[in-house]
């Protein structure tokens, strides 16, 4: 397991690569061994697993993750981390140190290009950046990449978010797509003297684990993210008005009296909000919609993704 890191052993990196964490990237630095190591005892890596670490930092997990799997990719966006987290990984020569925006990289060729046979299946891992982890897991939700497991460390307040229920404020894209594509657990908190800088609140890990006992099954991908960011758009309208003025499905020219009757179809009030429906009352809709859009000739919409 991990070498002992204390934030005096980590000052000392630091200070030999001259890297002064930045805030804005949100770089408060995992220092804590045990939390390390439970953090990649919940990823249950085996041989030919194929992992993807989000801001790999100065690569102190990547190290650990690099020793179990040589199928890894580590994404970094800050360019002056990389002669450190070079350095951490040398030894492992087959993993893939990746310098860019993660929001920007075209992961699933990344992944599709990965120098193997069998591929395995993917898992994902990241300490995540607190200012940008919702649209890195909407990210890596809407790409067709099979991913068996996630385990992130984020922000108390995301996790409400991560798992919110309908009808409450944390409730919303987040929360319905990850609780359709997975089943979470919550592992453990990790307190601020974890990390170095230290941040101001305390951090949670969670295992996501690929869903075993779907609701019911979206037939269009695609057309379900954007069915639900639509209900989510204005959160104080009515489900009705939310889907006709919606910037995402405008096209689809969906007038009110079409859409009534898909609420209707699906049994939906359509006065009621977005925010008050079921996640099967999402994949309901999504279906049926998606059926409507089956009609409509030379539909430009629509990629398939079952
Ligand atoms: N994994 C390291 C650890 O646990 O010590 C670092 C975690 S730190 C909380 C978040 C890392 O994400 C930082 O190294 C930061 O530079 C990186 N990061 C921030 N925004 C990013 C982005 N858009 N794409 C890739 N990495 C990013």
């Amino acid at each position: 397991m991990a070498k002992e890191t204390t934030e005096a052993s980590f000052k000392e990196l630091l200070d030999k690569y001259d890297i002064k964490p930045t805030k804005s990237l949100g770089q408060n630095f995992l220092i804590d061994n045990f939390a390390l190591n439970c953090i990649i005892d919940a990823l249950e890596l085996k041989d030919n697993d194929t992992v993807v670490e989000i801001g790999a930092g100065l690569g102190t997990m990547s190290k650990e993750i690099a020793k179990r799997t040589e199928n890894f990719i580590a994404v970094e966006i800050d360019k002056h981390l990389m002669p450190c987290l070079n350095d951490s990984l040398r030894e492992y020569e087959k993993v893939r140190i990746i310098n860019a925006d993660f929001l920007e990289l075209d992961l699933e060729s990344e992944i599709s290009s990965l120098p193997v046979s069998d591929p395995g299946t993917v898992k994902i891992a990241g300490n995540l950046p607190y200012y940008i982890t919702t649209p890195i897991i909407m990210k890596l939700l809407e790409m067709d990449i099979n991913i068996e497991i996630m385990v992130v460390m984020v922000q108390k307040e995301v996790v409400d978010r991560m798992i919110a229920k309908p009808g409450t404020s944390q409730y919303g894209p987040l929360a319905v797509a990850l609780q359709y594509f997975f089943q979470h657990e919550i592992l453990f908190n990790v307190p601020p003297h974890c990390f170095y800088p230290k941040p101001k609140v305390s951090s949670t890990v969670v295992r996501f684990r690929k869903q075993k006992n779907y609701v019911n099954k979206v037939h269009n991908k695609k057309l379900f993210f954007e069915v639900v960011k639509a209900s989510f758009e204005q959160r104080r309208k009515t489900i009705i008005n939310s889907l006709s003025n919606s910037t995402t499905l405008k096209f689809l020219s969906l007038d009110k009296e079409v859409i009534k009757s898909i609420l209707d179809e699906v049994n939906i009030d359509s006065n009621i909000r977005g925010e008050a429906l079921s996640l099967e009352q999402f994949v309901n809709l999504t279906n049926v919609i998606d059926k409507y859009i089956d009609n409509i000739e030379g539909c430009p919409y629509i990629r398939k993704t079952p």
